[in-house]
Parts: structure tokens; sequence; C-alpha cells
């Protein structure tokens, strides 16, 4: 039975009517930038989150750097992020013409360590990037801490987060700025490019809206150089369908990930394999599903062979990028990072995965690590 990583023509089907009606009244008003829908969707998105303001955007990458360049953060400044991200965390950084600074990662919730924060300050650091990796929140608390003591800006990258919860508050709604990107592949996707900041903060996002749209806010008038950056109508369309069905689609993945966590009980109780660990702080919404095992790169053949199609998030952490190969790290430097880039391996995971795709998912595993254990003698 093939089982595919996510199916996004499943969950299109699900939505056919309501989407297509939506892309339909963006077509009949030729609204293709901005515009009502893209206006309807930053309140909606705003509302959900709980926070004052939304700014859409062109791309989860930009909302994190005009995020940045809308509280002034920019050359000269340092912005700490953790090693294993996304390379899109650190790269905004840069591209806002600050640098980054990387810390490892707590090696069993896979966030940022709060602990190692104080390690990499200097006179020049402004901000520190905490993404709720996978889909689970950040240990918040413990960053604001750090972050308040030394007067650092936080801002969230919540690209991979839609919807978790920190003790009962939604990720992106804390931070100076929450960052949330609408990749098709993401818990809330669009049909195309996408992202957006949320923030409490009303002149941040006016600045924000003039960023995403040549530092104009009149016409032909422009206050600042800025970005073509904006969010497309056709996206705030679909995202707003969409985001009615968030909260139900999250419940699911919660559903799958506990039915992973029961059909896999014995190899995690082996020692085989290490299931996601879940924060008492934290409700994870299962962006991804991610196991860790010492076969990594032998499983993830075997599963392929047996039609499951998995991922690896990350095979190589961000310090290591040939990108970054100036700031002169060298493996070893974070070692918990490395050691995760060799051992993940994300297992199908998205709302309409049926219970048949989780069980032959689980006895792939099972099969996998009976025949190692019969080959070993
Ligand atoms: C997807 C992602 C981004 C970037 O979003 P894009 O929309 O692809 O630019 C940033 N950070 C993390 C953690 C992500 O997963």
């Amino acid at each position: 039975m093939p089982v595919p990583f996510v199916d996004l023509q499943a969950q299109y089907r699900s939505i056919k009517a309501e989407v297509d009606a939506a892309i339909q009244r963006v077509l009949d008003t030729s609204a293709f930038i901005l515009g009502r829908e893209v206006e309807a969707f930053e309140r909606a998105f705003a509302e959900y989150v709980g926070a004052g303001e939304c700014v859409g955007v062109s791309n989860g990458t930009a909302a994190i750097q005009l995020a940045l360049q809308a509280c002034g953060v920019g050359p000269g400044d340092e912005v700490i992020v953790p090693a294993n991200t996304f390379f899109a965390t650190a790269e905004a950084v840069s591209t806002a013409g600050a640098t980054p600074v990387f810390v490892d990662c707590d090696p069993v919730t896979y966030n940022l360590d709060p602990n190692k924060i104080e390690e990499v300050i200097t006179e020049r650091t402004r901000a520190v990037i905490p993404v709720h990796l996978y889909g689970q929140p950040a240990d918040l608390d413990a960053v604001f801490e750090a972050a308040e003591r030394h007067n650092l800006l936080v801002f969230e990258d919540a690209a991979q987060a839609h919807g978790a919860r920190y003790k009962g508050g939604r990720v992106g709604a804390r931070g100076v700025a929450g960052c949330f990107s609408f990749y098709p592949g993401k818990n809330l996707g669009a049909y195309g490019e996408g992202g957006a900041v949320v923030t409490d903060d009303a002149e941040g996002a006016r600045r924000l809206r003039m960023l995403r749209d040549h530092g104009s806010e009149q016409k032909y008038r422009h206050e600042l150089v800025g970005y073509n950056f904006r969010l497309e109508g056709i996206q705030g369309a679909v995202l707003n369908v969409k985001l009615k069905h968030l909260d139900d689609w999250n419940a699911l993945r919660r559903q799958h990930a506990a039915r992973y966590r029961e059909l896999l009980a014995p190899l995690a109780d082996s020692g085989a394999l290490a299931l996601p660990f879940e924060a008492d702080y934290a409700e994870h919404v299962y962006h991804l599903f991610v196991i860790q095992t010492e076969e990594r790169d032998s499983l993830q053949r075997y599963l392929s062979a047996a039609g499951v199609q998995t991922g690896i998030h990350y095979p190589v952490p961000v310090h290591l990028q040939p990108a970054y190969a100036a700031l002169s790290h060298r493996e070893g430097d974070f070692p918990n990072a490395e050691a995760q880039a060799q051992r993940v391996l994300s297992l199908p995971m998205f709302a309409e995965l049926n219970g048949h795709q989780l069980k032959y998912v689980a006895d792939a595993l099972a099969d996998f690590y009976a025949e190692a254990a019969a080959a070993a003698g």
C-alpha cells in the first residue's frame, strides 16, 4: 500500500466546493494582489492566534525578515537562532542584514535550549528566534526570562505550528512578532506561496504593511525602500476557507500521533526507536511526526521500498551549511543538533491519513526491526 508523506489532493477533495467558490470570487473581482480576501484573512487569522494585527506577506521567510526589519533589527546586530531548524530561520536574519548566532537544541524536545541563550549573548545581541519545531511550542517562559534579563526582542518562528498552544495561548501571539509560513505542506497551507506576521504593535504592523509593498502606504508615495512581498488574493481566499478547518485538522493530526504511539510502543520500549516527546506545557500540532533511530538511513530505504514516503528534517544543521561557512563553525559545535540530523526520520503525517495507512506504516517499521534482528542472528 503506497502511503504518501502528505496528501494535498485528499485535502483539496474534502473542501473542493468551498475552495472553488472562494477562488471564483477572486477571479470575478480581479483582486489578485492583497485586496478584500487578504484583508478578511488577516482579520480572521489575527483573531485566531489572539494577536491585535496580522500582515499577510509573500512567504514565511519574508515574514521573518520583515518582522526583524520592522523592529529595527539589521546590520551590526546579532540574532540568536537554533542550529536545528529549516534554513530559512537563519537566512531571514541574514537577509535582514543581521548575523545569525546559533545555539544547540534540547535533545528531547528538539527545541532551542533556553539555558544556552545566555552563553552566546554579546553587546550586539538584539533578538532571539525560538522555532516551534515540528509543531511543538518551544519553552517560551524560559526563553522570555532570558530575553527579558538581557533586553532582547523575541520573534517566534511559528511556521510549523499554526494553532499550537503554549500553556493555553496560541503560539505567535506572545513575541514582539509571530511569523508564519503558508507553504502548501504546512498545517495551514496556501495553494502557492504565502506567509504572515502577527503582532500586537499597531505601529509595527503599519511599518510591516509599508515594507511588504515598496515602502508605500499611499499609491506612488514611498516613505522608505521596501520590498514586493505582498500576499496574493487567491491565497488569501484559500487560506480563509482553510482556517475554518485548521482546528479539526490539528485534532486529527494529534489523533494520528496518538495512534502511532500506540502502534510503535513495543519498538520504543525495546529501545529500537524514540517517539516524539510532548512537553507538559505544550499542545503539539504534529506538523511532523519525528522518530529517532540509529538505523535511520536503512530504515528509510526499507520504508521506501514498502511504498512508505518519509522525510528527514533536517539532514544538515544550519551551522554546517556551506552558506554559513564564513561563520567558521565545525562539527562538534552543537552536538545535540548534529546527533539529531543523523537520527531523525519523519513518518507520514497529515489530517486525511487513515487507520489502514497508519497500521501499514507501523507494520512496516516492525518488519524492518524484526528482519534486522533475524539478520543479526
Ligand atoms: C517553512 C519554514 C519557514 C519558511 O517559510 P517559507 O514560506 O517556505 O518561506 C521558516 N521557518 C521554518 C521553521 C519553516 O518550517
